[in-house]
């Protein structure tokens, strides 16, 4: 028997997640990456970091992030190869939020091929527009550990206050509606072309993001623990 949660043949492993923003990806990476012993890395949440820290890099990424439009590749590139290959990366990881080009992920493949890294498992979120503008809309984010909440859909203990550390819950400058939709419509440019990248490689699974965060869960632990190529096209 396959023993759940531990590293494929070949040791490391790759997961990437792929959606549209509010498709719920973010809160079910973190979870995941937990199971798996994984560490998260969000391209966005590196990106945050740079712009609250004020480094050089996170004053070119401002802008861009505000305006809702994709910071250059060279710039994600950079900070990705060198997240992966610190020591908590040695095993595998989670992609949270990249790749989101098809640059991206054309120099992501030379990278693993590089490392000497097997293909990724690829989770691909579907979710409609309609719901992803409900999403966004209700997403709260805390400001001290980055839990995510959704006023309606979960809400926290205390109104305004993350239940794990008692941060003070605020919205994402980039989900109010003006930038929303230039969100979305980076994504269906330059993102959405990623799933058929991956899905001719046989790579793609894909999970219907409307279910409650609970059932998505299940479906991505039951997927991640089978053995890769286990009921989809090896
Ligand atoms: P996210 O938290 O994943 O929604 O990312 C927030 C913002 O960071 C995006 O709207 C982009 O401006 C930027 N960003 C994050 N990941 C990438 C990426 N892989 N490529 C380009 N821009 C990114």
């Amino acid at each position: 028997m396959a023993s759940s949660g531990a590293a494929g043949a070949g040791g490391m492993r790759a997961v990437i997640f792929l959606g549209p923003p509010g498709a719920g990806k973010g809160t079910q990476a973190k979870r995941m990456a937990a199971l798996l012993h994984l560490p998260h890395l969000s391209t966005g949440d590196m990106l945050r970091e740079h712009v609250a820290s004020g480094s050089a890099l996170g004053r070119q990424a401002q802008p861009i992030m505000a305006r809702g439009e994709l910071v250059p590749d060279e710039i994600v590139l950079g900070m990705v190869e060198e997240r992966i290959g610190r020591a908590d990366a040695s095993a595998g990881f989670v992609l949270d939020g990249f790749p989101r080009t098809l640059e991206q992920a054309r120099r992501l493949d030379d990278i693993f091929l590089r490392r000497g890294i097997g293909s990724p498992r690829v989770i691909g979120f579907t979710v409609s527009h309609e719901a992803i503008l409900r999403r966004l809309a209700g997403r709260r984010t805390c400001k001290l550990g980055g839990e995510i909440y959704h006023l309606e859909d979960h809400p926290p203990k205390v109104a305004g206050r993350c239940d794990v550390d008692g941060g003070e819950l605020v919205q994402r400058p980039d989900d109010r509606p003006e930038v929303i939709r230039e969100r979305l419509a980076a994504y269906e440019r330059q993102t959405e072309p990623l799933l058929g990248y991956y899905r001719r490689q046989g790579l793609l699974v894909e999970v219907n993001g409307e279910q409650d965060r609970e059932s998505i869960s299940r479906e991505l632990e039951a997927i991640l623990t089978s053995r890769p190529g286990a009921g989809t096209v090896a």
